[in-house]
């Protein structure tokens, strides 16, 4: 899930030669949520979760019903091209997000400047969603971050924000001992674009507000964090010349699968 960034300057900018690729919208997108829905669940996750619904009151997760002319660019290597959909301006309150197995979904009113970053944050989730093991790797390679198998207690469990673009991997332990995460600020008015970042330290089983030592040093202050999806597609966006986990994750995206 992707705030609108706006940092990437595009090399190209084409639409698409292959007609399948086309954006979908009306009953095609219909088709295709549903396909979505079947693979990865995300709405009926959503719909098990009281927070997470109330966190989407007034929002409607459907497809834009007309068809939208604005352009998508064509991915760049390693990047997967993914499928995008364009979506009602209210679905998940306009966030940018992925679905299995890869969708991409836009709000229609999303601003053309904001395109090609957008769409590149949501390929590397695409890219996350089809070569999970090779993410593993490099993320253990790179960030010393690890799939964690451990539970969180009932309090946390409950403020969580579900985030399709994590939806169905497991949260990641950084350095054997911090697991961050996103949890809504608000538990009576949650709102989908207002989360605290997190640690659990699984040590002690507490949580903690403040970034566990080293962690900004490596990472930044970026508030990205909730997962390490999400700060991989931030900083790939981003591209921060002087941060240190950027660097370490740039020089090893040449070992992820092409496409
Ligand atoms: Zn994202």
């Amino acid at each position: 899930m992707g705030q609108l960034a706006s940092k990437y300057i595009p090399s190209t900018l084409e639409h698409f030669a292959d007609p399948e690729r086309f954006p979908l919208s009306g009953t095609d997108g219909i088709e295709a949520l549903n396909k979505a829905e079947q693979i990865d669940q995300y709405i009926a996750a959503i719909n098990n979760s009281p927070i997470n619904i109330l966190a989407r009151r007034d929002t409607s997760y459907v497809p834009s019903f007309h068809a939208v002319g604005k352009a998508i660019p064509p991915p760049d290597s390693p990047w997967p091209a993914g499928q995008v959909i364009w979506m009602d301006p209210t679905a998940d309150n306009g966030l940018p997000h992925t679905r299995a197995p890869d969708y991409i979904c836009l709000p229609s009113t999303i601003p053309s400047s904001q395109i090609t970053s957008t769409v590149l944050h949501e390929r590397v989730h695409v890219s996350q969603r089809l070569h999970y093991d090779a993410w593993v790797k490099l993320l253990k390679d790179a960030w010393k971050m690890a799939p964690w198998t451990g539970f969180f207690p009932n309090s946390i469990d409950e403020r969580r924000r579900i985030n399709p673009d994590i939806f169905g991997v497991p949260y990641f332990i950084w350095d054997s001992n911090w697991v961050p995460l996103g949890l809504f600020k608000s538990k009576t008015s949650p709102l989908l674009k207002e989360i605290d970042i997190v640690w659990w330290d699984v040590k002690t089983r507490t949580l903690h507000t403040d970034a566990p030592p080293g962690w900004s040093e490596f990472f930044g202050t970026h508030p990205a964090g909730e997962h390490p999806y999400e700060l991989a597609a931030y900083l790939i966006v981003e591209a921060p010349a002087d941060n240190k986990a950027y660097k370490e994750l740039k020089s090893r995206l040449s070992s992820l699968p092409s496409s």
